[in-house]
């Protein structure tokens, strides 16, 4: 960053005025297009995060864009107390990509989380009468931010400092079935994992545990919710992860590019838990699903159409996973690279703060997940040009920093 940077000075009343909950890059993001991010000095970043799995497309679409705009000069809110036409066609079209029969929308991921829950509780009341129904999560997931949504998040450093959560929830380990199937009793109401887990460290649950949990499930009468905020959306070569595998859950939770940058998110559920759990006033809010949100929803999913998205995330991921692959083999301190897709994790045996640092100063957007995994979440539409100018920039990032 040279003097003339007008950043610093951004930085510096941000860091006077806002909470400090993120150690953010030192960077002030201004526009974006296609596959690509420029900051306020006009540097140009090729972008390998999209807003934490949010951008499935790139920036600056004007299909997208488009259709936003004419949405605003037309309405944006209306409340719940009416219908829209935006999200009406919205529902109707989550629904058929699905393959679930009723949504919710709401404002983000931990919202959807939370319904998804309230969900499953309340179909299990409906079922018992019982009050103290129990939830099994797993160990090291993530599902948000909000009290409830934090209750099943496996990961400790995110609970430990918040005191008692809501509910009654224990923790199983994903891929390991026995440990889910001993925590199972007369009050177990659901089972809520990801199909593949992201902050956790790019874990795919397998074939086998998937199925066995749905089977448990089925036989004891368990709700088992899916959370595809991360993984949903075609990022691993599915519209969703558990299509690969024909395992449907009752209920499933959806955000991040669902709206491609508009904040919504959706908990979706079978027909059967549709008509024996929430009901009019057990559930509402103010935003979710407005018509802007569903005009997003809708331009998200004409252009998955258009591009066939999930096509190229097919025909990409397996190149991306050939350059993970040499990288393996190349360095020693890389133990190895795992995800589903194009979403990815290269493991390091050290932190991998200063190749992602280093990368940022080359023009390269990164995410970790935790701090010994570099995490690949490329706009779908990413092509292996791209994936190429990657490569060489990571590698003369790791070369530096551990070489
Ligand atoms: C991001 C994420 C959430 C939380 O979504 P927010 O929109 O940040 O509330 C929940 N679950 C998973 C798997 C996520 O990746």
């Amino acid at each position: 960053m040279d003097y003339t940077s007008v950043m610093p000075a951004m930085i510096d009343q941000a860091e006077k005025d806002l909470l400090h909950t993120y150690n953010r890059y030192q960077v002030v993001l201004d526009h974006g297009d296609g596959g690509y991010l420029f900051d306020a000095d006009g540097k140009k970043y090729l972008d390998f995060m999209s807003g934490i799995a949010v951008f499935a497309f790139g920036y600056n679409d004007p299909r997208y864009n488009g259709a936003l705009k004419a949405q605003i000069d037309r309405i944006i809110h209306t409340s719940n107390y009416f219908y829209n036409e935006s999200t009406i066609r919205a529902a109707h079209r989550i629904k058929a990509v699905s393959g679930m029969d009723r949504v919710f929308f709401t404002n983000s991921g931990a919202e959807a989380v939370e319904g998804a829950l309230k969900a499953a509780v309340k179909h299990a009341y409906l079922k018992d009468g019982r009050r103290d129904h129990q939830i099994i999560a797993m160990e090291q997931s993530f599902h948000g931010r909000t009290y409830g949504a934090l209750s099943v998040t496996g990961n400790t450093k995110y609970r430990l400092p918040f005191g008692q959560m809501t509910g009654d929830v224990q923790f199983a380990r994903l891929n390991d079935l026995e440990s889910v199937e001993k925590l199972m009793n007369e009050k177990t109401a659901a089972v809520i994992l990801e199909p593949v887990q992201g902050e956790g460290g790019l874990i795919p649950a397998t074939e086998e545990f998937l199925k066995g949990v749905r089977r448990l499930c089925d036989e004891r009468g368990i709700v088992l919710i899916f959370d595809e905020i991360q993984c949903g959306m075609g990022r691993t070569g599915d519209f969703f992860a558990w299509q690969k595998f024909g395992v449907k859950p009752d209920i499933m939770t959806c955000a991040k590019a669902l709206g491609a940058g508009v904040p919504v998110g959706a908990f979706l559920m079978t027909e059967e838990m549709g008509q024996s759990s929430l009901t009019a006033g057990d559930h509402g809010t103010t935003y979710g699903g407005n018509p802007l949100a569903g005009a997003a929803i809708n331009a998200v999913l004409d252009i998955f159409e258009e591009d066939d998205l999930v096509g190229h995330v097919r025909e990409v991921a397996p190149y991306l996973e050939e350059k993970l692959s040499a990288l393996t083999e190349k360095y020693p301190f890389i133990l190895e690279y795992r995800g589903r897709g194009l979403m990815q994790g290269l493991v390091f045996d050290r932190p991998v703060g200063p190749v992602i640092a280093g990368a940022m100063e080359k023009g390269l957007i990164f995410i970790n997940a935790g701090p010994e995994i570099i995490r690949f979440l490329p706009p779908l539409n990413v092509t292996k040009e791209q994936i190429d100018q990657m490569y060489e920039i990571l590698v003369s990032s790791i070369e530096e920093a551990f070489c």
